[in-house]
């Protein structure tokens, strides 16, 4: 289940995805951006798969006005939204919203350390998992 983490560029609470829900979304980008046969549908229906065997609601096609990267990566966005809830997210932002990115909650402020391998919290300087290793 994804959780909801602090984001540190995003600079708000958001959910992020944990490692079974992030693989589906890799398989789903690499079922859509095959090298010789570049799919959405195929990245799409990875989703759909997925989706049906958790009881998740379906996948969210893009609307016409969806151009550009949102739609070459449409499928991120709809892969976040399948397992969050939240909906028109930027794949940009999709591919750091990954739990196992960022480091366990800061014991003072709460905040996730940057990565798990943060010396120090960036919030409150409280040190971190890493702090003391060289
Ligand atoms: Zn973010
Ligand atoms: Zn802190």
């Amino acid at each position: 289940m994804a959780k909801t983490l602090w984001c540190w560029r995003c600079q708000m609470e958001l959910p992020m995805l944990d490692e079974d829900e992030w693989a589906v979304l890799m398989e789903a980008h690499f079922a859509a951006m095959h090298p010789t046969a570049r799919n959405l549908a195929r990245g799409l229906e990875v989703l759909e798969r997925e989706g049906a065997r958790r009881g998740l609601p379906p996948v969210r096609r893009p609307s016409g006005e969806v151009a550009g990267i949102r739609r070459l990566l449409w499928h991120m966005s709809a892969g976040y939204e399948l397992f969050t809830g939240v909906a028109d997210e930027h794949p940009n932002a999709v591919w750091h919203h990954r739990a196992a990115l960022y480091g366990p909650p800061c014991p003072a402020c709460g905040k996730p350390f940057r990565t798990p391998q943060s010396r120090q919290c960036a919030a409150c300087g409280t040190p971190g998992p890493s702090c003391g290793e060289e």
